[in-house]
């Protein structure tokens, strides 16, 4: 495929990749990029929040070329049942600020920029090549990629894999075992597209603000999954995702999930008269901490979702994935510039790094929130139901003294132990949370 040897091998030009390839090569390293999709972001998925701060610790001034959306300056959390829901919502001025810090954005056109400029930095990138497998030394270190391509193989010191959440090249490879059911979620996400002025009047937005919801609850089906909405410059995007697991023991699918949120009285009217023109299906880590696989051996090194590097609870991946590129691509330049081997000792120093970031820091606090969400659908059916139900009778004038209100509100709770269940898992979860 391409006869010279390079310093390293990056599998896919995702963040993850695009982070390790732009890091390693703007040191001085020849690096090959190898992408299956036509070009970078054809084959990805994002809500899309971009979180700047993972992407300044790359390329300080992004902000000048990066192809951008809206700003972040109002958060919505919802709790839905069926027909309303009850939220927090954050909004300040705050976010208004010269270098924001959360932004919509949409990753066809990001992975192209992220990508534009990898190769930029000296990178060689081939798209429409698939790595098929590692090759090997006798002894069993990775020495280099097969490709799909006639007589495509390559050879590197090193190869990155950054090739996603299902990544079938480490898997084949024996490097980490296959996805399990549990540990991952398959979400759907649909672009409606409106005039800007009107998405501007319906979200309350001026110029290049956003706003972004997320959302729970009984639009699940009592499945452990949430839902978002994202305000672009001239599109919504809106999906929804559930963990494996619950598809396969539900009859339910993900686009009848979809539908459904859509048309849920908080949200059709604000997708009224858009014209949805994308759908897309993809997965998502959602193990977190208990579930990353082995990160490095002799000379193979994986970063973002192919890590299980997503934290759920914060809906944050991209940041995960960028940064732990970042730090693969660090760690393998120090190595160099010490004329020390890619080998698994060394290359140890990858995982010491990482586990003085927020990646490890975050992903080990929450580490025993995935059990705990999929264990207790209550939290997706139950709890939301019982507080729709309070909040619509206590919120409803209709006669009835506010003493009898309580009374029956705290009768719904106590109905079938729920209110002794929903305090015990209360403190269960905030235990989980330490
Ligand atoms: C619906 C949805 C919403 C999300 N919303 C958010 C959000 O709002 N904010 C956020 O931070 N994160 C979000 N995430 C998570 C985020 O998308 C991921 O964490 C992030 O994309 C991971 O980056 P990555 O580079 O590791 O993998 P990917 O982005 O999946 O990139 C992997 C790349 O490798 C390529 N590839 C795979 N196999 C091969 C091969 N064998 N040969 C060559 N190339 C290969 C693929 O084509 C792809 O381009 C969301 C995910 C989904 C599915």
């Amino acid at each position: 495929m391409i006869e010279q040897r390079f310093d390293a091998i990056v599998v896919g030009a995702g963040p993850s990749g695009n982070a390790a390839a732009y890091t390693m090569a703007t040191a001085g390293l020849k690096v090959l990029q190898l992408e299956r999709g036509e070009y970078p972001g054809s084959k990805n998925v994002q809500g899309a929040i971009l979180y700047a701060s993972a992407l300044e610790k790359i390329i300080p001034d992004f902000r000048d070329d990066a192809p951008l959306e809206r700003h972040v300056i109002e958060q919505r959390l919802w709790t839905m049942d069926d027909a309303s829901h009850v939220g927090v919502h954050y909004r300040s001025s705050d976010f208004n600020e010269e270098r924001p810090n959360r932004y919509t954005i949409l990753r066809a056109q990001f992975d192209k920029w992220f990508s534009r400029r990898v190769r930029d930095a000296g990178a060689i990138l081939l798209c429409e090549t698939t790595v098929t497998e590692l090759l090997r030394d006798p002894a069993g270190r990775v020495i280099g990629v097969r490709t799909d391509r006639d007589g495509g193989t390559a050879f590197a010191d090193i190869v990155v894999l950054g090739e996603g959440v299902n990544g079938l090249v480490g898997q084949r490879s024996g490097l980490r075992p296959e996805l399990k059911p549990d540990n991952v979620a398959l979400a759907v996400k649909e672009m409606h597209f409106l005039p800007r002025e009107t998405i501007e009047s319906r979200f309350n937005l001026k110029q290049d603000e956003g706003v972004v919801i997320e959302a729970m609850g009984t639009i699940t089906a009592g499945m452990t999954g949430t839902a978002f909405l994202y305000t672009n410059q001239e599109s919504i995007s809106i999906g929804i995702g559930c963990l494996v697991s619950d598809f396969a023991e539900n009859q339910q699918t993900p686009y009848g999930l979809l539908e459904a949120f859509k048309n849920h009285p908080s949200i059709k009217p604000l997708l009224e008269n858009a014209e949805c023109k994308e759908y897309v299906a993809h997965l998502i880590p959602e193990g977190g901490y208990n579930a990353i696989p082995e990160l490095y051996g002799d000379g193979w090194i994986v970063v973002g979702d192919a890590g299980q590097f997503v934290n759920a609870v914060h809906r944050e991946g991209s940041n995960l994935a960028m940064t732990t590129g970042r730090i693969a691509g660090e760690t393998i330049v120090a190595l160099k510039q010490r004329h020390q081997a890619m080998s698994k000792a060394n290359l140890a120093e990858y995982r010491r790094r990482l586990d003085e970031t927020f990646v490890m820091k975050d992903l080990k606090k929450y580490r025993k929130i995935p059990a705990f969400l999929h264990r207790n659908k209550q939290i997706f059916g139950l709890y939301p139901k019982l507080f729709a139900g309070a909040a619509q009778t206590w919120l409803r004038v209709d006669g009835i003294d506010k003493r009898t209100k309580e009374k029956e509100i705290l009768k719904s709770f106590r109905k079938g132990r729920t209110l002794p269940g929903l305090i015990g898992d209360a403190f269960n979860f905030a235990r989980s949370w330490r």
